[in-house]
């Protein structure tokens, strides 16, 4: 009898274990979240690098930074699961760029698709020249026998479902645009996990941020947004009224930040406190400064 009750009671005490180990389980689950990884800045030059990190570990790339950059990007990729599966290239500027051209000519990440937009080599010829050196390196990297078949040109407004988040290209090249003609080649693309949206500008400039009011309006408004140009002299005031974001991710060292060439907060020439201006003007809660390191930004 006494037995009995003893058996009993030990078969309570395995299903309440059993019960509790299954809860918490559960609970973990429910908790995974997405992450945008914030890469830090170097501080001699701006630079720009993210990483997205999906709910079921993938992994999302977008630019990089600069050579300078690599060994940093290198070990955030590697703590993420050391494959890369989607990479967006936004323009081919080596404050962007220097790190991936590297990082596919020194190692084995894995570099499942790569989404770059693409003007010929003869236009940058004629409109980068100042910057043709590297926009061949990247010509060349992208033709590399390790990536070249997963390199992708995306069609504007295209969508790419990765694991529970739409990314949808936004803005591809302008080769319309001239003047200030690399930047203004950024591709615009808007991740969306179905509760949170984040809008990458790169460099985005006057007249791209023009053309993506007149023709992506309805779709602009998000509650993340990369501030475009590493916050100086970007995107209008305008595109960011209409983003309206919740929160400001700035790829911007503290010189940037402060505007400060040497002689003391504001003095230098670059427009990064009107633009700290227009966004506290639409009462932003939080802003994310490259300045401050790598940063790990939790999202739904
Ligand atoms: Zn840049």
């Amino acid at each position: 009898m006494e037995n009995k009750i003893k058996n009993k009671k030990i078969y309570f005490v395995i299903i309440i274990i059993i019960i509790s180990i299954t809860t918490i389980g559960i609970i973990k689950i429910n908790n995974k979240q997405v992450e945008i990884i914030q890469l830090a800045q170097i501080e001699d030059r701006q630079s720009m690098g993210y990483l997205i990190k999906t709910k079921n570990n993938k992994l999302i790339a977008i630019d990089g930074g600069l050579k300078e950059n690599t060994q940093n990007l290198i070990n955030q990729i590697n703590e993420n699961g050391g494959i890369v599966d989607y990479w967006f290239l936004t323009h081919l500027h080596d404050d962007h760029l220097g790190a991936f051209v590297e990082i596919i000519k020194n190692t084995n990440i894995q570099i499942n698709n790569i989404y770059v937009s693409l003007n010929d080599l003869s236009w940058y010829e004629q409109y980068e020249s100042s910057r043709i050196d590297f926009t061949k390196e990247v010509f060349k990297t992208l033709e590399n026998e390790k990536i070249k078949e997963n390199v992708h040109q995306p069609e504007l407004n295209e969508i790419i479902q990765i694991d529970g988040i739409k990314a949808e290209i936004l803005g591809i090249k302008n080769p319309e645009i001239t003047e200030n003609a690399g930047n203004e080649q950024s591709m615009v693309i808007k991740f969306d996990t179905g509760k949170t949206s984040f809008l990458v500008l790169g460099d985005t400039g006057t007249q791209s941020s023009e053309k993506l009011i007149k023709t992506q309006k309805e779709k602009l408004k998000s509650d993340i947004v990369q501030v475009a140009h590493h916050g100086q002299a970007g995107a209008t005031e305008e595109l960011y009224k209409i983003i309206n974001p919740q929160i400001c991710l700035w790829p911007t060292p503290t010189w940037l930040w402060n505007n400060d060439a040497g002689s003391g907060e504001n003095t230098g020439e670059w427009k990064t406190f009107e633009t700290r201006k227009w966004l506290e003007n639409l009462n932003v809660e939080k802003n994310y400064i490259g300045k401050d390191g790598n940063q790990v930004i939790e999202v739904k």
